[in-house]
């Protein structure tokens, strides 16, 4: 996935309303009695979409088979390593059984219930309210609905591993449909028909649906059809540019790999009008939102993001660690290889922009610039690995945690650490091999022989068969430790060293962050500052700068003014409100950037243009 830094928490509180004109309707009834979906299967699932306007689905799960006391759970999680505890969006949940006589529900806790009846088929309904936008939400409004069905539908444990059906009625009838991948009828335009059958509950939920007004396309390359969906503006986004941008990025992988596992892989896009970012992946296709604003200038932030969630079809989905498996949707569930899931998959999305002609190395090594910054940046670094902030996803929802000195990215340190990988082995082989024969080894390895990967020691594994060569430091001091990193030993190769610049900004003395409300919100004061001096505590908001009513944007508002300038701020606690003038100190901040050696050699030239763009030297077949 790929998250829109910390804005995330207040997607979910933005929803555009629309007046909804259409008929109102009542959802169909689901009995034991009435037609399976398609075909019976252990678990039917009917969705009415009747009531949009409330944001309320309808819920029918039917199973066919089954004795006394059947018990049913809703994920507490998915999409984000965010436990979200999706039951608190149902109410009322009842059942029938075969006789369409009720049967008693027990709520055994948040997130399960048991349904007592004779043996034999049970319907269990329930409503379940759906307003949270993007691709990691799942939301029902006038406008179309999108769903991710981890936070739609309830599974039994009993039947998790057995195939699924699932239906949709009362759709307006000028919407149409796109799943990402269901198995069987997929009925574009078709609402009312079966969206078709998967093998199972795993698989029904990693493939989300889109159902509304949407413009659609499709290519072939390489032997595949690519949909492309999109929900927005037609006036936001040409889509033939559009085509052609992820003709060029899905060849690279494809290409790159030496590997395409699917027929169909389909792009789902939304680009909301104002806020909107972030990706989901998923095994047959990917969900997208970035905002319209953010595509003015081109589709460079779609590429990006897209070449992120293509290439997860791989890592990840694929190229899957154990400890992602089998996945609990009862609780966190702890991994330590994100870095690599997440990180990694950034390092070759980069590079998959290079190599399809998208970016030029400027721009590439300028990106990696930017992750070596923001690592530096974190004092968080000198404690937590890189594993360590992949077990700590789980907290990421909290605001403290994601300060630089309570946490690293596992984003940002995973994808230095693919660059580190892929410069390792180049450097040990001569540039005969890189990160593109450790990632085709996994994928025969794991992928093709349908078996998961043992986390760091997979990787590391992959790197020492790629090379010979041990690869047991470097995974001890930067994977699974906290060792500074010597970047000029690795960058060398390609003849490069990393320079630090020194900036100097203007401070308040103080940082916030967004509440909840959206309002700046102070949560540290650094000692000895003036903002001390003037009694500014955590907790205070800053309502106005200058005068002009402040947002979550006013650390970066005050850092580009010049230090020594006085600003006015209005400031509001649980006393009330005050008024105080602050003179801006100055910070200094350094950067990092990646410049050419002197006297770079042809040699290491070479190594380079190879490394941007993922191919090894040497000319040897894959
Ligand atoms: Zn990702």
């Amino acid at each position: 996935m790929k998250r829109p830094g910390t804005a995330l928490l207040a997607c979910s509180m933005i929803t555009v309303l629309f007046v909804f004109a259409a008929r109102a309707v009542a959802a169909t009834p689901v009995t034991c009695a009435s037609p399976a979906s398609a075909q019976p299967e252990p678990t039917e699932y009917f969705v009415s979409l009747a009531d949009p306007a409330k944001h309320l689905a309808h819920v029918s799960i039917r199973l066919r088979e089954g004795d006394g006391v059947r018990t049913l759970e809703m994920p507490v999680w998915n999409a984000l390593y965010q436990v979200r505890n999706f039951a608190a969006n149902i109410e009322d949940v009842g059942a029938q059984d075969a006789s369409g006589a009720p049967a008693a529900v027990f709520n055994r806790k948040t997130s399960e219930w048991e349904v007592t009846a004779p043996p034999g088929c049970i319907v269990v309904g329930y409503d379940i309210h759906l307003d949270s936008p993007g691709p990691f939400g799942s939301t029902l409004n006038a406008e179309h609905g999108f769903f991710n069905w981890a936070m739609v539908l309830m599974y039994s444990p009993a039947l998790r591993g057995q195939s699924v059906s699932i239906r949709l009625l009362d759709t307006p009838t000028t919407w149409g449909l796109r799943d990402v991948h269901i198995l069987g009828e997929a009925a574009p335009g078709k609402v009312d028909q079966a969206i078709g059958i998967a093998r199972n509950y795993d698989e029904l939920v990693d493939s989300p649906a889109e159902v509304g007004i949407f413009r659609e396309s499709a290519f072939r390359q390489d032997g595949a059809t690519y949909h492309v969906v999109v929900d927005g503006n037609p006036a936001d986004c040409d889509m033939a540019k559009l085509d052609g941008v992820l003709a060029k990025i899905t060849h690279a992988a494809v290409d790159w790999m030496q590997d395409r596992p699917y027929e169909e892989y389909t792009f789902l896009y939304h680009f909301p009008r104002g806020y909107g970012g972030g990706g989901m992946e998923h095994a047959y296709g990917t969900a997208i939102d970035v905002s319209a604003d953010r595509l003015r200038d081109g589709l460079m932030p779609v590429a990006g993001v897209s070449a992120h969630e293509f290439f997860h079809l791989w890592n990840v989905k694929r190229i899957r660690p154990q400890s992602l498996e089998p996945v609990d949707y009862q609780g966190e569930q702890d991994t330590r290889a994100l870095w690599f899931s997440e990180g990694v998959t950034s390092t070759v999305s980069d590079m998959l922009l290079a190599r399809s002609g998208l970016i030029e190395e400027r721009e590439y090594l300028r990106r990696i610039s930017e992750e070596i910054t923001e690592l530096q940046r974190r004092p968080a670094r000198r404690w937590q690995s890189a594993e360590e902030s992949s077990l700590d996803a789980w907290f990421e929802g909290i605001a403290f945690y994601r300060s630089p000195d309570r946490s690293i990215s596992y984003y940002n340190k995973g994808e230095i650490l693919g660059v580190l990988l892929d410069l390792r082995i180049r450097q040990l082989t001569n540039g005969a091999k890189s990160l593109r024969d450790l990632f085709q080894r996994m994928n025969q390895h794991y992928a093709k022989e349908h078996r998961f990967f043992p986390d760091s020691a997979g990787v590391q594994q992959a790197a020492e068969a790629v090379t010979g060569q041990s690869f047991s430091d470097l995974f001890r001091d930067y994977v699974a430790g906290v060792k500074e990193i010597p970047y000029d030993d690795f960058f060398q190769f390609a003849g490069l060293h990393v320079v630090m610049n020194t900036t100097q900004y203007a401070t308040a003395g103080f940082t916030t962050k967004a509440n909840l409300g959206g309002q700046a919100e102070v949560v540290q004061i650094d000692p000895d500052s003036e903002a001390q001096r003037l009694g500014i505590l955590a907790g205070d908001r800053v309502i106005a700068l200058n005068g002009k009513a402040a947002d979550a944007s006013l650390d970066e508002e005050l850092s580009r003014l010049k230090p020594g300038t006085t600003v006015r701020l209005e400031l509001q606690n649980r006393r009330g409100k005050r008024e105080v003038e602050l003179r801006l100190a100055a910070r200094e901040e350094q950067s990092y950037e990646l410049q050419d050696l002197a006297g770079v050699t042809p040699q290491q030239r070479a190594h380079r243009a190879a490394w941007i763009h993922g191919d090894d030297e040497g000319g040897g077949a894959h």
